[in-house]
């Protein structure tokens, strides 16, 4: 048996951990490699191998077929130290320890299809354009399922202490182990669906807003696993209840700190700069959908009066707009400019987080490039608008399947041309693969399948 250097021989095998290099795919499943932490150091610079088809692996389990990468080509993944993530072994469960990586060509230069390339190109750009950084929070719901799903437990009641406590030991142990893996969680509640949970983060700056994404997810599964239980961020559970979202909170900032997005003087705080932004990711939204809801049960979710988003619209306060200005709280000295975002609604816990907000991001510079009006803030319920109003106000519907988001993708020559065509095929085959698998199915199954995957 041979022994290099740094390699832990057989005598100290059982007191060294793993550490796993990974990275979020299309499908938003996180994939990777371990190694012992021992050879960690001496990996950093070459991280470990991988492969392109990788990236045309669906969420159901095998390659899709067709794909653009087929057996041919090597890839790294090397290791980003800033997302280095490790919550203690506890009561004999070994130690969570991973890095999110870039994926890399061989020799170091960045591969087309990597989505933490895809956000940091966009937030070059956004920067370049507008001098201004992004400030992003991804807000996750999720179910507490025990396994298997079918054997579940009455809930306690929507928002009731009854059901935190007794989502007890989990709550105190996922705060704990969240605060350890550098995700900022700030609180902890019971959702309106059985077993349903939000975890609200601190903003961070773009490119770690989407890894605190990806690390809150795997950080949430594994402490429910230590209990066994199964956390599920799926879309929709069941169809007759509330769904999981992700709502993707933005702020944008300039080289000062100051908020580019607020203006005290104009409607709603906004400034035209954000008007302009918000213009454009309604304008955008049908083909959005396409990489921020992008399962062949995420529409669903998004159907009227679910309080997810029934309508492509802007809104105050208003939980049935796609795009959101949450509250400006004056109590306490809350500063209205620190607190000024956009939230949008819109996305799930089957989008690449990468993938999603850079899209958003992109389909707000294009606002800008294009110089679109102001959109109105609607008032009330967009499902209750005739059709002159509906049209008044700009509100339409999101994509009523997956087939249909793919569909505004393809024809939206702007937002085409945000993925790269590698990218862009590698995309759409994972997609299609799972709508085939998909058809033929009611939503109840799929539901249910897609509950055991995210
Ligand atoms: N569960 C809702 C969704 O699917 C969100 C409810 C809320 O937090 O406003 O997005
Ligand atoms: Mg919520």
């Amino acid at each position: 048996m041979g022994q290099r250097h740094g390699h832990p021989g057989d005598a100290d095998v059982s007191a060294s951990d793993l550490v796993a290099l990974v990275c979020c795919d299309l499908g938003a499943i996180v994939r990777g490699r371990s190694l012992f932490s021992s050879e960690l150091d001496a990996q950093l610079e070459q991280g470990v191998g991988w492969v392109p088809a990788n990236h045309a692996l669906t969420p159901l389990g095998p390659v899709a077929e067709p794909n653009p990468f087929g057996s041919i080509g090597d890839l790294r993944l090397l290791p980003d130290t800033d997302t280095h993530v490790r919550v203690p072994a506890d009561q004999g469960e070994p130690a969570l320890e991973f890095l999110l990586c870039d994926i890399v060509e061989t020799d170091g230069r960045p591969w087309e299809c990597c989505p933490r390339r895809f956000l940091r190109d966009t937030l070059d750009e956004l920067e370049q354009e507008l001098g201004g950084r992004v400030m992003a929070s991804f807000e996750h719901e999720f179910q507490l399922l025990r396994w298997p799903i079918s054997d579940r437990s009455p809930s306690a009641l929507p928002f009731s202490l009854e059901a935190q406590r007794l989502a007890e030991p989990f709550a105190t142990a996922v705060m704990r182990a969240l605060v350890q893996a550098g995700v900022a969680p700030e609180r902890f509640f019971p959702e309106y669906a059985a077993h349903q949970f939000e975890i609200p983060v601190a903003p961070a700056e773009g490119l770690a807003s989407a890894d605190r994404s990806v690390v809150l997810r795997e950080v949430v599964r594994e402490i429910a696993r230590r209990l066994q239980m199964r956390a599920s961020f799926v879309p929709l559970l069941t169809p007759a209840e509330a769904g999981n979202g992700v709502h993707i909170h933005l702020s944008l900032l300039d080289a000062d700190g100051k908020s580019l997005l607020y203006d005290a003087a104009r409607p709603a705080c906004l400034s035209e700069l954000a008007e302009r932004f918000a213009a454009g990711i309604l304008r955008h939204a049908r083909a959005l959908s396409a990489l921020t809801a992008p399962s062949p049960v995420s529409a669903a979710r998004l159907a009227p009066h679910r309080w997810s988003a029934g309508a492509v619209c802007l809104a105050q306060g208003n939980r049935e707009a796609l795009l959101r200005i949450p509250p400006l709280v004056a109590l306490g000295g809350g500063d209205p400019e620190r607190q000024l975002r956009l939230e949008y609604r819109g996305a799930d816990a089957t989008a690449n987080p990468y993938l999603a907000l850079g899209a958003i991001l992109r389909a707000g510079l294009a606002g800008v490039r294009e110089e679109l009006p102001a959109p109105p803030i609607l008032e009330g319920d967009p499902a209750e608008l005739d059709a002159e109003e509906a049209e008044r106000y700009g509100v339409g519907g999101l994509p009523a399947s997956l087939e249909e988001s793919l569909q505004a993708l393809a024809e939206d020559r702007v937002a085409r041309g945000w993925m790269s065509p590698l990218l862009y095929d590698a995309y759409l085959s994972v997609k299609r693969a799972e709508l085939d698998a998909a058809s033929g199915s009611d939503v109840e199954e799929v539901c249910r399948r897609y509950a055991a995957i995210y």
